[in-house]
């Protein structure tokens, strides 16, 4: 059968794949994110030389027009990326590379790849979340994924901000101190001056950082009850992170659910993706196939 595409369309790179699955992956290829009218035709240029492909999938940085009866489907709106805003992404590929087109936001495109062979195989409701340079979620509700009024922003959660522990006020140019303001890797190297990865060994920082994650999963397993969190993205694989988050989020919860309610454990409950940091690609291999 003919192979899928996939894009991962990030900030910084795009992830360029052509294949059926994890374990069927038959060319990639990453692409510097320069300007729009470029980077999609290092993309067109990728798809021509390592297909054909039956169907495109595209997970893209948000925040996006994830509507097929809209005019501007397939459009990234009003991201504060320069260059970017309001870039027609989906139909200029389906109309170059004459194929069907899926177009979702990265974060829904992981947690697809993470349902379909990773950590959610066979849970109906979950969500992934990405702690990286920016803070983002996606999540499968009774099986479906997520959309709505546009698509779920979890980054832009306010969180409890006690300014006297921490008076950072935040890097979100929309809302100062939300949980991507606080605790996304550009939060982190604005507060303590280094990125995360050399940020090793201080317990004062993992300390914060996993109280903020803690208190936006507390509010994210309030509001939609997911019977599983996975967490993912660059800093989530700082080792002090998970399993102190772990510990705060049952601080936190004291005692409302029971572990049995969050399966055998807290640990298996916040759990970090199967698929690694090939999530967000697969995701939209797997949004190819859902078409
Ligand atoms: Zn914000």
């Amino acid at each position: 059968m003919t192979p899928l595409g996939g894009i991962e369309t990030g900030g910084s790179k795009w992830h360029c794949a052509v294949g059926t699955g994890p374990g069927g992956l038959l060319a990639t290829e990453t692409i510097p994110t320069t300007t729009p009218r470029e980077t999609i035709a290092r993309a067109v240029a990728f798809f021509e030389r390592a297909g054909p492909v039956r169907a495109l999938g595209i997970g893209s940085f948000g925040p996006l027009d994830h509507d097929p009866a809209s005019p501007t489907w397939g459009h990234i709106t009003t991201t504060p990326k320069p260059g970017w805003a309001n870039t027609d992404v989906g139909q200029e590929l389906r109309r170059r590379l004459g194929v069907p087109v899926a177009f979702d936001t990265d974060v829904n495109a992981a947690a697809l790849a993470e349902l379909r062979w990773g950590a959610a195989q066979g849970l109906d409701t979950f969500c992934y979340i990405t702690i990286g340079t920016g803070i983002g979620g996606g999540a499968i509700v009774n099986g479906r994924l997520l959309h709505g009024l546009r698509h779920p922003e979890f980054g832009h959660l306010r969180l409890p901000h006690d300014a006297e522990l921490d008076p950072f006020p935040g890097v979100c140019p929309y809302h100062g101190d939300c949980w991507e303001g606080l605790a996304s890797g550009r939060a982190l190297e604005a507060r303590f001056g280094r990125p995360p990865h050399e940020l090793d060994g201080r317990d004062d920082v993992w300390e914060l950082e996993a109280r903020y994650v803690a208190l936006g999963l507390v509010s994210v397993i309030s509001v939609l009850s997911p019977q599983r969190i996975v967490v993912g993205g660059g800093v989530s694989t700082a080792p002090a992170l998970l399993p102190r988050v772990r510990a705060q989020v049952a601080a936190l919860l004291n005692g409302y659910l029971s572990a049995d309610e969050v399966g055998v454990a807290i640990d298996g409950f916040i759990v970090p993706p199967a698929l690694g940091g090939r999530s967000g690609v697969l995701g939209a291999i797997a949004l190819a196939e859902a078409l």
